[in-house]
């Protein structure tokens, strides 16, 4: 606030918003000069309430079977409110939803993402509580109930955008059937073998104090010092360059290449750590690099995975001297208490002062950090719950082959990841809120005893077990499953709350790419460990959205919010912004997108009302039809099966652009155009057959519009055309039928509209009006292959005579 000079980001976004400001309150006035303008506010509001009152996205048990199609909902986690990428990826994966629920019915489930941190902070924020200081049942009970509390709040939003997910019957991953279906999950893991409890040097976060999986790492460059120390062996000097001295005092071994000629000489004997009085073993090791430094590698317990790799693989005792606090333990001597980065100044400092660096060189180097807090990651080792994933990495390949992803190029993403696997899947987290993992354990036997089915879900910290075995009292197992262990479980907890009419695999699974690695895989491999099925069919990734080509940040001030957008543009415009993107692919968020939308809003509103004055007193029925209005109507036929097959390959950005091109260039500016005075003039058959083809037209059009702009749709077909359809609502309606249909069946038609596009260039050009009448001269050709339609033709191109020969336009 106290920036005196805001950055150009933010100004542009401050400008943004103005301009969006103005524009609200000229709409306002706008309104009041044409009471027929379309007002989006008015009608986005007052249908919401109808869909929610009348129920429309519920699910109806009883109508479920197996041709519904299913869709795994991403369940967002309740914190602040709806963000400008949700807006986008949820929009898009509501486009394939409501497209299915007019062709065949669907499962849309709706649920929350509550278990994890950002839900945690935000109760012992709201209530003013420490997680800590409760139990772990009262801290999930206030959660639940906080949750019915704010989630209306902040479900509106999804509502306002339109999304047609089953509101009325959500899940919470905390609530007691998600806890009890994830408890079961683990139980039927560890009893499989597949979940294993090991003290393991695990990837640690010293910052959040828990163990962390691989998946929750990321690689940031980082400038370090790398620093050649004295070492020695029987009093000559062994150099051994490193970037973590701090790790001297965990240092066991020295490795030396084999094939290394300098060093052949001291493999097998021992050398003196320096500063810590202690002796160390030389070992040969073809993972010492002899173009590395000085060739010769200081194995620490623990620098890195490697290190833990090399220690179990030599069998070698380690010496840990990093807390879990992060901080140096007894091992370390004076160090004892140091941070890390302080005991590696410290230690570097006393080597310097006894003369024991030889050399130091400033490099930048590639660390592992932990996503959520952007602190370098240890390796400590800690008793953990893992599931076994390693030995699976074939399988798990082969299953992510079996679904259809969408774009295809997305699996990739996912085949990376899993052939880089370089752990088992660690599950456990040292946290306490969470679902509890339900296990006891017996120190006196090592017993690990299981909780039965009917316990769940359970929370060992408050049910005392004894140990089956030597009946001495069990130690509850105090961890808790990761986030991921419950929400790789969606399609599950869907299920559940259908009774199980559907199972995995579900038709469709919407997701964002960066979650590939997390949210995809884990689904993918607890329905293979599980069920040894695919969890979906089909996936579809969304991109992000962007700003001037750079990610939205609040710290860069560049964040767009959707509300804003909502309230100025409505929901329908900022989908169609939605659908301007193909899937996987990032979308810059540009105003100009959102105007374009508005504009093809209002366009829409007024043709149809422009169609329905001509349609007041008229009721479908067969009629034979004009040649101009069967040509068309073929056309249509094609729009029907062109929209179709793109919505089937989630090609929703195509099926938009289709149905704008239809609707712009053959309905408004020439079929109606062409069809106009035959309304107005004509009586009978003729005015029946244009009148037929208008409201067919029309009625098409908004159905294969109603995925990707479902308010004005709805408002239309609410108006004029349920009298007749008699199904509440259009979005239950069927999805429009067609037949096959050639090119040809409507090529002569397309040549009307080509010559009338001719006949209105040249009037422009000779600056006359487009009632201007004319004498046409037409090619042979082209005036036999339009001659059944010479009366809708003639009239519309003002001709009063079609003669033959070189195209001409003469002003008479
Ligand atoms: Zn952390
Ligand atoms: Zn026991």
């Amino acid at each position: 606030m106290n920036n005196l000079q805001p950055s150009q980001q933010l100004f542009k976004h401050l400008t943004a918003y103005q301009s969006m400001a103005e524009k609200l309150s000229k709409e306002k006035e706008n309104k009041e000069k044409n009471p027929n303008a379309y007002d989006f506010l008015e009608v986005e509001s007052k249908i919401k309430n109808f869909w929610e009152k009348e129920k429309i996205y519920s699910t109806d048990v009883s109508k479920l079977n197996s041709k519904t199609y299913s869709i795994d909902t991403p369940p967002p986690t309740v914190s602040g409110k709806m963000h400008i990428g949700h807006s986008f990826s949820y929009s898009q994966q509501d486009f394939i939803a409501r497209y299915r629920r007019m062709k065949q019915g669907v499962f849309y489930p709706w649920g929350t993402d509550d278990n994890g941190l950002p839900t945690e902070r935000l109760i012992e924020k709201t209530k003013n509580v420490k997680s800590k200081d409760m139990t772990r049942s009262e801290f999930i009970k206030l959660c639940l109930r906080t949750l019915k509390e704010i989630t209306p709040d902040f479900v509106d939003d999804w509502k306002k955008l339109g999304i047609s997910a089953d509101f009325d019957n959500p899940y919470s991953t905390i609530d007691d059937n998600s806890r009890k279906i994830s408890q079961r999950s683990f139980i039927e893991l560890f009893k499989k073998g597949l979940a294993y409890n090991k003290e393991f040097p695990t990837i640690w976060c010293p910052e959040c104090q828990t163990a962390i999986a691989q998946a929750e790492l990321e690689d940031k460059e980082h400038p370090s010092l790398f620093s050649t120390l004295k070492f020695s062996v029987g009093g000559k000097e062994l150099l051994i360059a490193t970037t973590r001295p701090e790790l001297l005092p965990a240092c066991v071994a020295v490795f030396v290449n084999p094939k290394d000629k300098r060093y052949k000489s001291i493999v097998g004997k021992k050398a003196k750590v320096p500063l810590f009085d202690m002796e160390v073993p030389i070992i040969t090791d073809e993972s010492a690099d002899m173009e590395k430094g000085t060739g010769v590698l200081m194995i620490c317990s623990y620098g890195d995975r490697f290190d833990a790799d090399a220690i179990n693989r030599h069998k070698i005792t380690p010496r840990i001297v990093l807390n879990p606090n992060g901080t140096l333990n007894k091992h370390a001597g004076k160090y004892e208490g140091n941070k890390i980065k302080d005991a590696r100044r410290h230690i570097l400092n006393d080597l310097k002062e006894a003369e024991l660096v030889t050399e130091q060189k400033q490099i930048t180097h590639v660390v592992n950090v932990h996503d959520k807090c952007g602190t370098e990651i240890e390796f400590i080792p800690t008793k953990q719950w893992f599931v076994k994933v390693l030995d699976k990495k074939k399988e798990l390949i082969k299953q992510g082959q079996k679904i259809t992803w969408h774009p295809d190029f997305m699996k990739k993403r996912y085949d990376n990841w899993v052939e880089g696997l370089e752990w088992d899947w660690s599950i456990s987290r040292d946290r306490h809120f969470g679902v509890p993992i339900p296990v006891w354990h017996c120190e006196k036997c090592n017993e690990i005893i299981i909780a039965e089915e009917k316990e769940l879900p359970v929370d060992p910290l408050q049910t005392e077990k004894k140990c089956p075995k030597c009946k001495s009292k069990a130690k509850p197992e105090e961890k808790v499953l990761d986030t991921w262990a419950t929400s790789s479980l969606t399609p599950q907890i869907a299920s559940s709350l259908i009774k199980n009419k559907i199972t995995i695999p579900y038709s469709l699974r919407p997701q964002a790419h960066d979650i590939i690695r997390t949210w995809a895989f884990y689904t993918i491999t607890k329905s293979y460990l599980h069920e040894n099925k695919t969890p979906w069919t089909d996936m579809m990734i969304s991109g992000f959205v962007t700003l001037g080509g750079e990610k939205m940040s609040k710290s860069k001030g560049n964040v767009i919010q959707p509300q804003q957008v909502l309230e100025t543009y409505g929901s329908d415009a900022l989908r169609f912004w939605a659908a301007g993107s193909k899937l996987g692919e990032d979308l810059d968020y540009q105003e100009k997108d959102l105007v374009t939308g508005k504009k093809f809003i209002t366009k829409l509103w007024n043709a149809t009302n422009f169609v329905f004055i001509n349609l007041t007193d008229y009721t479908p029925k067969k009629v034979k039809l004009e040649k101009t209005d069967e040509l068309f109507l073929n056309k249509l036929n094609a729009l029907i099966n062109n929209t179709t097959k793109y919505f089937e390959d989630y090609e929703y950005s195509k099926a938009r652009s289709e149905i704008e091109k239809f609707f712009w260039h053959d309905f408004a500016d020439n079929y109606v155009e062409i069809v106009k005075n035959r309304i107005y003039n004509s009586s009978g058959q003729k005015k029946e057959s244009a009148q037929f083809a208008l409201y067919t037209t029309l009625s098409t059009i908004i159905k294969l519009l109603a995925p990707i702009m479902p308010f004005i749709t709805e408002e239309i077909y609410q108006r004029y055309f349920k009298k007749n359809e008699k199904t509440k609502s259009l979005h239950i309606c069927e999805w429009p039928k067609s037949k096959e249909t050639k090119e040809s069946s409507y090529k002569d038609f397309d040549l009307v509209c080509e010559i009338l596009s001719r006949v209105r260039q040249e009037k422009t050009k000779a600056q006359k009006s487009m009632k201007a009448e004319i004498i046409l001269t037409l090619e042979k050709k082209e005036k036999e292959s339009i001659k059944d339609m010479f009366e809708d033709f003639k009239t519309v191109t003002t001709s009063k005579e079609i003669r033959e020969g070189k195209f001409n336009v003469e002003f008479i």
